[in-house]
């Protein structure tokens, strides 16, 4: 058999994508910069280790693989990205492929792919964590179409596969394309986890519901409208024992939360492209203050405590999260939709939702209608495709009983809150705005439009009306 592939980085994650492709009954030669880690993964191979060529030099691992090459890179993103691609300039020629598949920030992306390099380069998105990586993770790819058209047989054998067998992989655009989407996935991602976290401190500290209680509750939700992979994992945690004090996990989990940057990469690009996406903002700011222990903990010695007392039905709770969540996802279609504008991409919203069905963190059961909704019209806002129109028209009284409670009762709901103050935006067909414009010509003379079409453009001011 002839090796076409070859992969750099035998970490969490490229040793398990090198093991997932050999699998799939490609041949794949491998480096890593540490040569140990490079024996000690092949000695562990078992069986595949007969597909995988392991090599001690750059050189060797070029001359292992057969052009057309493609050489995957797993290391971190960032610098090392830019050592290795200048590492193996050299070494490569025109018809070679390098693919970027750690989480590199789009605009690095961009940057490389315009810059003039002696090989061929793509970028793609790869999530599922290490157990996506191994047994099918969804891939978005970003490149030119060649580079989609070579790999596309090795990304969609490895990739996830959703309920009706489609392979969780598909070419997103031309060069950052791939890692924007991932980005917009990783920033759903943080406001899905954000809001579950919400509705579990309704639960905790407004119902009084000890970590056992609030398991079978998102199991039961799984089994409805929410199924999905975060909600299931969120049972999960909740039931799970401390090994140590024989007492709930989660009640002995620190509450500050880490972060690699994704989901800040998505509010910053949200941001330069005018796209709101205040649910993910608000899970960004919400993982920024978690870690703040002290200063929250000087607060609550300050102001005290929040004593609430929620006496709503779970099923609002399940129902205001059916809301959030359509909100949420309105808001990230929409910022691609603004992103595929600003940079010229033709990015398929129907195929995003369909890529994010299965492999990655944010699989849902939702995705497919989101799928269908959006293959109905494309450029038209979630909230206002029927199907998702009339799940809100139930959801949102809930969600409005849940934010109004929490509230009034100091318990934070800064995801879901934020949601509804967008979609109360969104539905308000003469805004507020009117107010703003009369300032800004007041104190910068910036002018405004009239309603009525007629050219006064500026206001009269100091003579009351
Ligand atoms: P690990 O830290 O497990 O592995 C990093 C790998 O990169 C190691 O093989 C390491 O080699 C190598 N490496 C580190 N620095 C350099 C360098 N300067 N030059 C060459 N090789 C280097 O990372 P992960 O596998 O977790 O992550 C890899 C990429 O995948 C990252 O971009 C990450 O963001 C992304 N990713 C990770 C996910 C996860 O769940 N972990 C999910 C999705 C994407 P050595 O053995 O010599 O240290």
């Amino acid at each position: 058999t002839v090796t076409h592939t070859g992969l750099i980085g035998l970490g969490t994650m490229g040793a398990a994508l090198a093991l997932n492709i050999a699998e799939k009954g490609f041949p794949i030669a491998v480096w890593n910069r540490t040569a140990a880690v490079t024996r000690a993964f092949h000695a562990g191979a078992g069986e595949l280790a007969a597909r995988i060529t392991p090599t001690d030099t750059l050189e060797a691992l070029v001359q292992a693989i057969t052009p057309p090459r493609a050489i995957i890179l797993m290391v971190p993103a960032g610098q090392a990205v830019d050592d290795q691609m200048a590492a193996l300039a050299p070494l490569l020629g025109p018809d070679d492929l390098v693919i970027d598949a750690g989480n590199a920030n789009f605009r690095d992306t961009n940057r490389r792919d315009g810059a003039d390099l002696p090989f061929r380069f793509m970028g793609i998105g790869v999530s599922g964590g290490e157990e996506g990586a191994r047994h099918g993770p969804a891939i978005m790819a970003g490149g030119p179409d060649a580079a989609w058209a070579q790999m596309k047989p090795l990304l969609q054998a490895i990739a996830a596969r959703a309920e009706d067998g489609t392979p969780c992989a598909d070419h997103m655009g031309p060069s950052g394309a791939g890692h924007f989407v991932k980005a917009v996935h990783n920033g759903i991602e943080y406001a899905d986890m954000q809001m579950i976290s919400e509705v579990y401190g309704v639960m905790r500290d407004g119902m009084a519901l000890p970590a056992a209680d609030i398991a079978p509750v998102f199991d039961r939700w799984n089994a409805g409208p929410l199924q999905s992979y975060l909600i299931e994992i969120s049972a999960q945690v909740a039931a799970a024992a401390d090994p140590i004090g024989g007492g709930p996990i989660l009640d002995m989990i620190v509450d500050a939360a880490g972060q690699k940057g994704t989901g800040r990469w998505t509010a910053v690009e949200a941001q330069h492209l005018a796209a709101p996406v205040p649910v993910i903002e608000a899970a960004v700011m919400a993982r920024n203050v978690s870690a703040r222990r002290d200063e929250r903990a000087a607060g609550q010695a300050r102001f005290g405590a929040a004593k609430a007392k929620i006496t709503l039905p779970l099923d609002d709770l399940e129902q205001a999260m059916i809301a959030g969540k359509i909100l949420c996802y309105a808001q990230g279609f929409a910022m691609m939709t603004a992103a595929a504008k600003e940079f010229g991409w033709a990015l398929d919203m129907p195929a995003i939702a369909r890529v994010w069905r299965a492999g990655c963190i944010i699989r849902s059961s939702m995705l497919n209608d989101m799928a269908q909704a959006l293959a109905e019209d494309p450029a038209r806002n979630l909230i206002l495709a029927p199907f998702f129109a009339g799940l809100l028209d139930k959801g949102l009284p809930a969600l409005r009983r849940v934010v109004a409670n929490g509230a009034l009762q100091a318990l934070p709901l800064p995801a879901l809150s934020a949601g509804l103050a967008w979609f109360d935006l969104m539905r308000q067909a003469r805004g507020t705005a009117n107010m703003i414009q009369g300032q800004r010509d007041f104190f910068g003379a910036h002018g405004f439009d009239r309603l009525d079409g007629k050219d006064a453009h500026h206001g009269p001011w100091g003579s009351p009306a």
